[in-house]
């Protein structure tokens, strides 16, 4: 990782946001977890709804967009008033929207009304902190309005404290909110949906059981990524504080004196100032500055470290009592204000470091599975290979590599009760037999080995490892793109369009599971080798945030250097990574047996690199390999091949050094 970086710890921020949301849920709270500090990350977000946020909330209509391009499926807040040149988007993305000008809530139900929805809204009260909001006096006038205005929906009202003013939430402005709303329920005769008091600030009130019963809603950043609260910032009980962390590199380090020497006047940014006489002491210059992020928001984690000025580029800190020894090229930790972690999350000089604990350890034992079935157009003979492999000795290939092999035999489907049933249906009833089977394997913790068929193997697989890793990465080799909806294909084959499917586009049915979706975020997916792709397809891949490494890449950096990114990709804050290889993503000459050949594809020496690369990062928890017709191939050539490349992604070295 490049300095400087921040660390993102998600199981920190799951583990703050499951003490937030219980106490709050013990006090009838509902939280909005509020992503804009981190630029409206699905990482942050995902890590947020696990740990039992109800709402995605963010401040900016493209941090909104970010989170629902990654197909989060939540209810979404905007929480700045919408802006006239955002309207539309305002109305497409967000579900609901905090709102105070009534000109902006008859653009959002013109909005609203052209598109045949209904936009729902919160109408923000400004009890004292002068920032947004309609005055008390103003309230149930404005209520009057709004009531008439067809495409909008008014559900709730709210406020808004200590952002502008610093106005301290209190019993007494939050019981206003409470008469304010139910003046708002009289007048509409329902009941409101949400009465949301506030942010972070409002946490100590709930603390001290202090709230007033009617509240049910608050919308919480700082206090789950940070872990304090925000009228002194003081820890919050039972919360991590460290969530994210600085990283700066030592550039130099020296000893010298602590007054500069010669005629002074001002320094790069027109200060001038006092500088104490502590005599000679060992300073280090780290690499980050003032370009990179706020600097006045950092303290140093080392203890016995002080900060002693900054510039443009370069933090002088004083090392003379540092709790541990310093060196050249070391990583100084420092903690972070929101000031300073919102400065470096939108710096581009400050790299993403995502961590999440890999609780899937790598295991001795290997169960195969088949999944001798196509559903593709030209998909038959696919459904030959398990047959195939088998006979040629996989079994035995694996186990003289150390492992425990067990075969688990094939995923069957019964004819007579799938003949009535769509392409789509059937492969959606494999997908699950093989998702049952597959979180049998991975509960176990066993690393589950599937031989297809056709790439519709992935989905079920996918789906069942989702069901025990809650964040998984995935790396697809694949000469296509396996990225179409039935909107975009041009022959109809389902087999094109596994991996859109997985990453939140096009056709649900094909992974839908008992309401889990998406299976896995399009930002820790990597597709790489691709050189034949459809024209609508590409515009597929342009929307979503899936990696995409085409032969032009593999040829221009190398594979050495795109595994290096596609492994970074997957494995950043996910707790495992699922391999699939279709075969074809090899050059046509090496392999005769796959379905759809498709030449200038890698060569047998960089298939064998990538595998070797991704077995020394260690961080596969299944693997398939796909899409091989027996009856095409030359003297088992792909088939060996394919045993080969297994072999080799779980770990066989040439040469033990
Ligand atoms: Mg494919």
């Amino acid at each position: 990782m490049h300095y400087p970086y921040i660390e993102i710890n998600l199981d920190k921020i799951e583990h703050n946001a499951k003490v937030i949301t219980t106490l709050c849920a013990q006090h009838g709270i509902k939280v909005a977890g509020v992503t804009k500090v981190t630029c409206g990350s699905p990482r942050v977000a995902r890590a947020l709804l696990r740990g039992g946020v109800a709402q995605v909330a963010d401040s900016r209509v493209e941090n909104i967009k970010r989170i629902k391009d990654d197909a989060i499926r939540a209810e979404t807040i905007l929480l700045r008033i919408p802006m006239k040149s955002e309207i539309e988007q305002a109305v497409e993305l967000a579900d609901i929207s905090l709102n105070s000008e009534l000109k902006i809530i008859d653009m959002l139900s013109e909005a609203s009304i052209k598109r045949g929805k209904i936009h729902r809204i919160i109408l923000m009260v400004d009890l004292g902190d002068l920032r947004e909001g309609v005055l008390p006096d103003e309230v149930v006038p404005t209520v009057k309005k709004i009531k008439n205005i067809k495409g909008v929906n008014l559900i709730g009202i709210g406020t808004n404290l200590s952002c502008y003013g610093g106005v301290i939430p209190s019993h007494s402005n939050m019981s206003k909110l409470v008469e304010l709303a139910e003046q708002v329920e009289n007048e509409l005769s329902k009941p409101l949906e949400i009465i949301s008091g506030g942010n972070t600030s409002s946490l100590a009130l709930v603390e001290r059981n202090e709230m007033p019963k009617k509240i049910n809603h608050l919308r919480i950043g700082e206090g789950i990524l940070l872990g304090r609260e925000t009228i002194e910032r003081k820890p919050i009980t039972n919360t991590y504080q460290d969530a994210f962390t600085l990283k700066a590199e030592v550039i130099e380090l020296k000893d010298k004196p602590s007054i500069p020497y010669g005629e002074r006047g001002q320094d790069t940014f027109g200060e001038k100032k006092e500088i104490v006489d502590t005599g000679i002491g060992k300073r280090a210059i780290l690499g980050v500055g003032r370009e990179d992020i706020l600097l006045d928001g950092i303290v140093p984690l080392v203890k016995g470290t002080e900060i002693l000025g900054a510039s443009s580029d370069h933090l002088i800190i004083d090392v003379t009592n540092s709790s541990v020894p310093v060196q050249l090229g070391d990583g100084i930790p420092f903690s972070l204000s929101y000031g300073a972690l919102l400065s470096s999350m939108t710096s581009s000089y400050v790299s993403k470091n995502w961590l999440m604990e890999k609780t899937v350890k790598k295991s001795d034992v290997i169960k195969i599975v088949g999944f001798p079935l196509s559903f593709g157009l030209n998909a038959k003979g696919t459904e030959q290979t398990p047959a195939v492999i088998r006979e040629q000795g996989f079994k035995k290939k694996l186990e003289s590599l150390g492992f425990t092999v067990e075969d688990m035999g094939d995923i069957t489907v019964d004819e007579n009760k799938i003949k009535n049933l769509s392409t789509i249906q059937q492969a959606a009833h494999a997908s699950n037999l093989m998702a049952d089977v597959i979180q049998k394997i991975i509960e176990q913790g066993q690393f589950p080995l599937v031989v297809g068929g056709d790439q519709i193997a992935t989905l079920g697989i996918i789906i069942g490892a989702a069901r025990v890793i809650s964040e998984l990465g995935l790396i697809w080799f694949d000469a296509h793109g396996d990225f179409n909806t039935m909107e975009t294909t041009v022959t109809g084959d389902i087999t094109g369009m596994p991996l859109a499917a997985l990453s939140g586009f096009g056709v649900p049915e094909l992974i839908n599971d008992h309401g889990m979706f998406p299976k896995i975020s399009a930002e820790s997916i990597v597709l790489v080798g691709v050189r034949d792709l459809d024209d609508q397809e590409k515009v597929n891949l342009h929307k979503s945030k899936v990696t995409v490494f085409t032969m032009e890449e593999i040829d221009k950096y190398g594979m050495r250097e795109v595994m290096s990114r596609a492994i970074n990709i997957a494995s950043a804050g996910t707790r495992g990574v699922h391999l699939s290889l279709d075969m074809d993503v090899l050059d046509d000459r090496e392999v005769p047996g796959v379905r759809l050949p498709v030449k200038g594809g890698i060569t047998y020496r960089e298939a064998h690199l990538a595998m070797e690369l991704i077995a020394d990062a260690r961080i596969l928890t299944s693997l398939d390999i796909v899409e091989i017709v027996p009856s095409k191939d030359d003297n088992y050539r792909t088939i060996k091949l394919a045993s080969e490349l297994v072999c080799s992604v779980l770990g066989k070295k040439i040469f033990e050094k």
